[in-house]
């Protein structure tokens, strides 16, 4: 029997719950279990594609070239696996089928109602997933508290299905938070015990609560969740804050969660295999050197915005034996007062990252070029890319030199629109999204770094280095080292007399996983650490 596990999150968001249910995963993985994860989502946008990722965080890239919420990147980095599109389930997604299907005529003579229409095609769409990836278990994140209104549908649909496949087989995880007042320090489970009620009285009694807090749960607060949630108290568990994400399946585990899951799955499962992982994370908890990169971008946006760039870094950190302290640079400073640009002097890497739009794009530049002319580490992701060759551009004479998404009637277009992109007008999906070959070539540092000739890897984006500059620009020294297997499309660029510049046309950080860091992320902490012994 395959098993199902739903992760419901109460009291507020934002606390790690998709860190919990992807270790949660990762605990089932050690022990033998195949598994895979979707996320939920209860708004009405079909992907997050069009959602600004600075309020709801990044958007992430699967390899089939889906816009996805940035969960399905926690997912594939602690299960190391990679998680197709449609495992991000909207409300919108769910609607746009039964009303299609309505249209059609496919459900003629029948009033169509959330209850059973929706309900039935959200249960439909997590057995379809979890028949196709052929896994023993699916853990299903529902996003959003337990108490929103929008989330109800999915709940029902959790609580169905718990009675469709056996109370053995479909298991509820519910995540909330525990506050700690601090005057006393002492940790507070109202909040868990009003979500948890909230929960029961829509039907969902949860097998299991992991509470968020700053510190290890206490025993009397232990005994109160139990008493007040109708669990036992040995299915109540604790993830405090800690050192490193990678941290919290072990945290778990040490504390009886996969005995737990395995007792009420009714399934006996092998001895947990650790030691990969383990051995993994003593690059995360335990590292010798430190780095400091300074992220130039506009304004400070969330960390969370950033999140694959942030881990991929710390990916390379971890094998480089370094931790990454990144700092926001906002790059409108340099715009308007240009003497600021020496602030970068300190750090040991210069990292800008993808974007859209013109502000603050002179700042990147004026970033790059620093980075350039002082041969400090710089790596460029897309838009940080397309700003490298602009700035190279400018740099070997070309002046006007500019992106034509930064200005439409700059005289010299370095980075243009792709033509495929210029009679479309849809914004949802339309980018160039997904998974590519590329081709390396040979002696370049793209080449040492991945050690092979083709690689395939993520792209988000409309703009490209514009074929009728590229001569220009390779014989004055710029070199494309990866390229579209056609020849024709710019993946990576790489400059030869310094130390590491260099950037690349798609998102590295999308497929960087903590024990197989990214290639360009690796090269670039590896020389920002060679910069940070020598001024040291
Ligand atoms: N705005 C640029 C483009 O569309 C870069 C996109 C990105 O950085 N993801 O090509």
């Amino acid at each position: 029997m395959v098993k199902y596990v739903f992760i419901t999150g109460g009291v507020m968001s934002g606390i790690g719950k998709g860190v919990t249910a992807a270790s949660l995963g990762k605990i089932l993985q050690s022990r033998g279990m195949s598994v895979t994860a979707i996320k939920v989502d209860p708004y009405l946008n079909v992907d997050a594609g069009t959602m600004n990722p600075y309020i709801h965080g990044e958007v992430f890239v699967t390899e089939d070239g889906g816009e996805t919420d940035m969960d399905l990147g926690t997912y594939e980095r602690f299960l190391d696996i990679n998680i197709p599109k449609d495992h991000n389930i909207t409300t919108g997604l769910i609607y746009l089928s039964v009303i299609g299907k309505e249209r059609k005529g496919e459900l003629l003579g029948i009033c169509v109602q959330i209850i059973p229409h929706i309900t039935n095609e959200i249960k439909n769409k997590i057995r379809s997933i979890t028949k196709k990836s052929k896994v023993d278990c699916t853990i299903v994140e529902i996003g959003g508290t337990v108490g929103d209104i929008e989330s109800l549908p999915f709940l029902e649909a959790a609580r169905q299905m718990r009675l469709e496949e056996g109370s053995r087989n479909v298991i509820n995880v519910h995540v909330t938070l525990v506050p700690v007042l601090e005057a006393v320090g002492e940790q507070k489970t109202k909040p868990t015990q009003h979500s948890v009620q909230e929960l029961r009285r829509i039907g969902i009694q949860p097998d299991a609560v992991v509470v968020r807090s700053e510190i290890p749960l206490k025993d009397e607060p232990r005994r109160k969740i139990a008493l007040f949630c109708n669990i036992e108290e040995r299915a109540v568990f604790t993830s405090p804050d800690i050192k490193s994400i990678y941290e919290v399946p072990l945290i778990l585990d040490k504390q009886g969660l996969g005995d737990y899951l395995s007792d009420r799955m009714n399934v006996k499962l092998k001895k947990p295999e650790w030691k990969n992982w383990r051995n993994m994370l003593e690059g995360f908890t335990d590292p010798k050197y430190e780095i400091k990169i300074a992220m130039c971008g506009k304004y400070a946006e969330l960390a969370d915005s950033y999140v694959s760039i942030n881990e991929a870094l710390r990916h390379a950190g971890a094998i480089n034996n370094a931790s990454i302290n990144i700092d926001w640079v906002e790059t409108e400073i340099f715009e308007n007062k240009p003497s600021r640009i020496s602030d970068l002097e300190n750090y040991h890497g210069i990292l800008v990252p993808g974007g859209f739009g013109s502000r603050g794009t002179e700042g990147k530049i004026m970033a790059i070029s620093y980075a350039h002319k002082q041969n400090i580490p710089f790596l460029g992701i897309c838009f940080g890319f397309q700003m490298a060759i602009v700035e190279f551009a400018r740099h070997i004479g070309i002046v006007e030199a500019n992106s034509a998404e930064v200005n439409p009637r700059t005289e010299h277009p370095v980075v243009d629109l792709m033509p495929e992109q210029r009679a479309i007008e849809d914004k949802g999906a339309t980018m160039r999204l997904g998974a590519d070959k590329i081709n390396l070539q040979s002696g370049t540092i793209a080449h040492r770094l991945y050690g092979k000739k083709m690689i395939v890897e993520r792209h988000r984006h409309r703009y490209e280095a514009n074929g009728e500059y590229l001569d220009r620009l390779q014989e004055a020294g710029l070199i494309f080292s990866g390229k579209s297997p056609d020849g024709l499309r710019m993946e990576i660029l790489e400059l030869k007399d310094n130390q590491f510049h260099f950037a690349t046309q798609f998102h590295g950080e999308f497929k960087s996983r903590p024990n197989r860091p990214s290639p360009p992320y690796v090269g670039f902490i590896a020389a920002s650490l060679k910069r940070a012994l020598e001024l040291s």
